[in-house]
């Protein structure tokens, strides 16, 4: 069995908004800065005021990393993993579907593809972006 998320923690608004093929970060209530994982002071002003709102689902590929070690059981190797700095400035990691590792470039536009890997957990991954 692979590793799963943990649903019900801080960052439960996100993975609902993946069951329903939306984006959503957190983004101050003061300043607007936009942040992902969850956190209960912005970064930037130390507001807590905060909402999870819906994001353009795009971004570019930042770096990335191909793993040939398991580390957990269910996800076989090799797996690549992609930083993505999204259009609304937040970085997160993922898995690149639909592009070969050798097709991986420093800021290679991607949009979200929204994986439903079981009946509750929809991860979010990224594929090359339409013109
Ligand atoms: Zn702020």
């Amino acid at each position: 069995m692979r590793p799963l998320p943990d649903l019900a923690g801080a960052d439960a608004p996100f993975w609902q908004a993946l069951r329903r093929r939306e984006l959503r970060v957190q983004r101050c209530g003061n300043c607007g800065a936009y942040r992902f994982p969850a956190a209960r002071t912005c970064p930037h002003c130390r507001s807590d005021e905060a909402a999870w709102v819906a994001v353009a689902p795009a971004g570019v590929v930042e770096t990335w990393c191909v793993f040939h070690r398991a580390y957990f059981d269910g996800l076989p190797v090799p797996y690549t993993v992609i930083q993505v700095r999204l259009d609304c400035g937040v970085r997160l990691f993922s898995n690149p579907i639909d592009i070969e590792p050798d097709a991986l470039r420093i800021g290679l536009e991607v949009e979200a593809a929204f994986d439903e890997i079981t009946p509750e957990v929809t991860l979010l991954k990224f594929k090359p972006r339409r013109a």
